[in-house]
Formats: structure tokens, sequence, C-alpha cells
């Protein structure tokens, strides 16, 4: 089995299979944040969820083909399943039986959260992992914890009489921050609209969010307000303290520690911390790792020399990218 690198992910034993990308004729899409999602002439395999999400922004692929989280498909030699990878609404693991056995994580973390399960840990012989906090100064808390205290700091805000702004992304991290308002603030969030959008989806997969408002002239039906990350700015909270004559608190939820316009940073990450990552690699057995994503040279040395276990860094090319466009 060659597992290759060229612009995306490619796996190849006497078929090719892409995965996030449209190099070969068969292709897995992981999940539908943008950074994965490309455009394809040919057959796509993904969970029913990531192909819902994907399908309303546009159909990008020619041939769809649904497969449910823990069940099996046969491609030529390759037996393919999906597996929960705990990063968002239908995100998947891939495992692959063939002349080895492959686990590619795509992005994931262990942590449960308040919408999704922590992704399992998958026995294999080559594991190909996601690497976007592979340092060891990026380890988060207990997701609970994390709780405890935004919820500390949020309802002071509230009770100070200040207006809310919390900021995540539109797709995973904002359905966390609409269930996280409802279930410790005891509040019903406006949400920007495409947030909007990403919440119906959830609950049509019956994941349930509590309830909220879609933001549409109407800032004053809550004091909480949820947005993308991209529309916010310090002008923009300037104009919101205009219009609705209250002083405005903002925080981020991210992995990242960068303030930006935000009071405050709360670490809520839909991706494996370093920790996470380590644990994977001891409990999957895996005796070959692929690293790709953020820090994957540096983790990719890190678990050479700590454990002795052949590792390759397979995105070279493409390290340059922004960090944080990495953590969707
Ligand atoms: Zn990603
Ligand atoms: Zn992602």
């Amino acid at each position: 089995m060659d597992i290759l690198w060229k612009k995306g992910l490619l796996l190849s034993d006497g078929i090719s299979l892409a995965i996030d990308c449209s190099y070969a004729e068969h292709s897995i899409v992981t999940h539908a944040h943008t950074d994965h999602v490309f455009s394809s002439k040919g057959a796509v395999i993904g969970s029913e969820e990531t192909l819902r999400l994907i399908e309303k922004e546009k159909s990008r692929f020619a041939r769809k083909k649904p497969l449910k989280i823990g069940e099996r498909t046969e491609l030529g030699s390759f037996e393919i399943s999906l597996k929960n990878s705990g990063h968002i609404l239908g995100s998947a693991q891939v495992y692959i039986d063939a002349s080895e056995r492959i686990a590619i994580t795509s992005d994931f973390k262990l942590q449960d959260s308040l919408i999704t399960e922590g992704a399992e840990i998958l026995q294999c012989d080559a594991l190909v992992i996601e690497t976007t906090f592979g340092l060891p100064e990026y380890v988060f808390p207990e997701r609970e914890k994390v709780y405890q205290e935004f919820a500390s700091w949020a309802n002071k805000q509230l009770a100070s009489g200040h207006y809310l702004i919390l900021s995540g992304y539109a797709l995973g991290k904002a359905q966390e921050l609409t269930a996280f308002a409802n279930e410790y603030l005891g509040a019903s969030p406006v949400v920007h609209e495409e947030v909007y959008k990403n919440n119906q989806i959830y609950e049509e997969f019956g994941v349930k969010l509590g309830t909220y408002f879609k933001l549409d002239h109407n800032l004053r039906e809550s004091n909480v307000l949820i947005l993308p990350p991209s529309l916010c700015s310090t002008h923009l909270f300037q104009a919101v303290e205009y219009s609705i004559g209250k002083k405005v608190a903002s925080a981020k939820a991210s992995g990242w520690p960068y303030k930006g316009c935000f009071d405050k940073i709360f670490p809520l990450s839909d991706h494996a911390d370093f920790d996470q990552l380590i644990t994977y690699v001891k409990e999957s057995g895996a005796k070959q790792v692929y690293t790709m994503h953020g820090f994957s040279r540096e983790f990719a040395q890190h678990i050479r020399h700590r454990f002795g276990i052949n590792t390759k860094q397979l995105d070279i090319n493409s390290q340059q990218k922004a960090l944080w466009e990495s953590e969707k």
C-alpha cells in the first residue's frame, strides 16, 4: 500500500483512493469544513450528514455515495468504513482493511462535547493523523471545566447588564455555543444566518441544541448573539453597543490563544490537543505513523524520538498555510 501526498492524501494499492481531494477517480470526503471539500467528476463517499451539509452550499460531486458511520463498503481490494471522528456533525475517520489496516483520523478529537461524542481510537498497522496542535504546549483543560469557567464569566457579564457576543466557526463550534447558551446561561441566543442554517441541519439529524432565533434586525430578542469569527471586529462590537445601548462583552471559542478583538478566549477546540494525539498514537498500536496539518513535522519528530516509531510528514509542501486556517 502506498500512502502519498499529491495536493492531498492519496492511497494506492491496485486502485487509487483520494481523501478530501479529487486526485483519483474514487474519493472520500471526511467532513464538511470548507478546507476538506472539493469538486469531483467521480464518485465521492461521505457520511449522510456530511453530504447534506455540503449540499446546502451547492452540489460539488458528480456522484455521491452515502455511507453510514460504522458501515462498510468495498472498493477493489479495499474494505472501507467510516468511524466517528468527534469533530463536527457527520465527521468521519476512514478505516481501510486491505493488504494492511490503515486508519486516517482526519480532523478529530477524543473529548466529548455538549453535542459530539469523542472519536474512537482505531487499531491499525499504519496511522495517518492530523496534527493541528502537534506541539507539547497545546494542551487543553477538560471540556466540562472550560464550560464552567466560560459560564461563570458569561453569567457575570449578563448580571452586569452587558450584551454577550459569542463567536466560533459557523459549522461545529457555533452549534456547541448555541447548546452552551441554552444549558449554561439559560439563554436562547440570536444567531447569524449561516449559523442558523447549520443549526437546522444538526437538528434534522437529531442533535438537540435548545432554542435560538435567526438574526434579522432583532438584536434585542436576546442578550446573547452568536456570530462567526470572520464577521467580528471592534467596529462591529461598537456598532452593536450603539444600536442597543448596552456594553458588549465578547468571547471566542478556539484552541488558539490569540485574543484579537475579543475580551476572552475559551479553549473549546474541535481538534485533538497534544496529549490526545499522543494517546491516539500509543493506543492505536500503529507501527508507521504519517502526519499532516499544522505541526506535522514537529509531531513526527517527537514520536519518532519518544517511541521509536517510523514516521513520515506527508504535507511537506503545504506547511505555509496560515495555522489558524487549519483549525477548521
Ligand atoms: Zn481541517
Ligand atoms: Zn474540520
